[in-house]
């Protein structure tokens, strides 16, 4: 086994702490991973406090996962030691159905093996993310990064990244056509970055005023707050796709109006309670309103290429694995710029 340190929830109420616990010896198709930077992601806070009413303690939490290759199984043919490499939101699949057939693992019938509070394919193993020192996962679940790659900038990719550029691509957003981002955290930021080097014109909609600065240097060709009614009114009809990151309640109907005929609003946030559906909007301009789940392994090795490519990273704030109940509190507030990751480096301190 391999003695694995980590931080954990131990339950929704207590703050994460110190977890050592054992990963599995590699098997033939596995490798295992050094970890050394982890993004912390919204939904890792919803787990840990089990507002999905799903958590098995204690949790390790954790899926965007960077590090290096440290040993690999006899048969891995994809990766050799020393390969900088990424693991996003989930480590295994059935395989079989018609979603993994089609490389369309996130959407897989099941069992689909998330990363952490998930259950190996044994149907017994609890899995632990990537608040850890190290993970061994089978290499068909195992992304590759481009050498010299900043590792720490590219880690939220693995689930902020694909969860933004997935929509992009499945609904062709193409160079010129005109793209509204709602909110600017995490996902946002990504979203605007991505849009931007698709050759969309980018406009940024947020409730905060103090965020248009932000939004032209992440790449924004328009900003606008979402307060002001008579500016938000001459943009009726504008956008050929929305990307909604708003996890708060709001009101979709009023967004459904800014998409122009056949414009397509994408919903990456998930609200408490659920918003009434606006018919007339709709069908006055056969528009649409859409769910996107992160993507597949293919897709995000198409993404992480096309961000080396691009020079395309998260901005970040790096922090130490004993700060992070005071980053999750802040991240309540929206206070991160824009997203946290944990240097891993800091486990050996405990
Ligand atoms: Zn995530
Ligand atoms: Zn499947």
């Amino acid at each position: 086994m391999i003695e694995t340190r980590g931080y954990a929830a131990f339950d929704a109420k207590k703050p994460l702490g110190p977890f050592a616990f054992s990963r599995r010896e590699p098997g033939e198709h596995d490798v295992l991973i050094d970890i050394l930077y982890c993004g912390v992601c919204h939904s890792d806070i919803h787990q840990v406090r089990n507002e999905w009413n799903n958590a098995k303690y204690p949790m390790v939490p954790g899926h965007e996962i960077v590090g290096r290759v440290s040993r690999v199984g006899a048969k891995v043919t994809r990766f050799a030691v020393g390969d900088p490499v990424g693991v996003g939101c989930f480590v295994d699949s059935c395989r079989t159905c018609p979603s993994c057939q089609k490389g369309e693992e996130q959407y897989c019938d099941g069992p689909l093996v998330f990363t952490y509070n998930s259950l190996e394919k044994d149907g017994k193993t609890p899995t632990q993310g990537g608040y850890s020192s190290s993970i061994v996962v089978d290499e068909n679940y195992v992304l590759r990064i481009q050498k010299g790659a900043p590792l720490d900038r590219v880690a939220p990719l693995l689930c902020a990244g694909i969860t933004t550029y997935s929509p992009l691509r499945h609904w062709n957003l193409a160079k010129g056509q005109h793209v509204a981002v709602l909110g600017l955290g995490g996902l946002g930021h990504m979203a605007v970055k991505l849009a931007a080097a698709f050759g969309a014109e980018v406009t940024l909609l947020s409730s905060s005023p103090s965020k248009k600065a932000d939004a032209q240097r992440l790449g924004a060709h328009h900003f606008q707050v979402t307060s002001d009614e008579a500016a938000l009114g001459k943009l009726k009809n504008h956008f050929h796709m929305l990307i909604d990151t708003v996890s708060a309640p709001h009101d979709i109907a009023g967004y459904v109006e800014l998409l122009g005929t056949d414009g397509v609003m994408v919903l990456l946030g998930v609200p408490e309670t659920p918003a009434p559906l606006p018919a007339f909007g709709l069908i006055s301009r056969r528009r649409s309103i859409v769910g996107s789940l992160i993507g597949g392994i293919e897709e995000t090795q198409e993404m992480l290429d096309f961000c080396a490519a691009r020079s395309i990273t998260a901005d970040v704030e790096t922090i130490a694995v004993q700060d992070i109940n005071r980053a999750y509190d802040r991240m309540l507030k929206s206070d991160v710029r824009y997203r946290f990751v944990i240097d891993a480096a800091s486990l050996k301190r405990d």
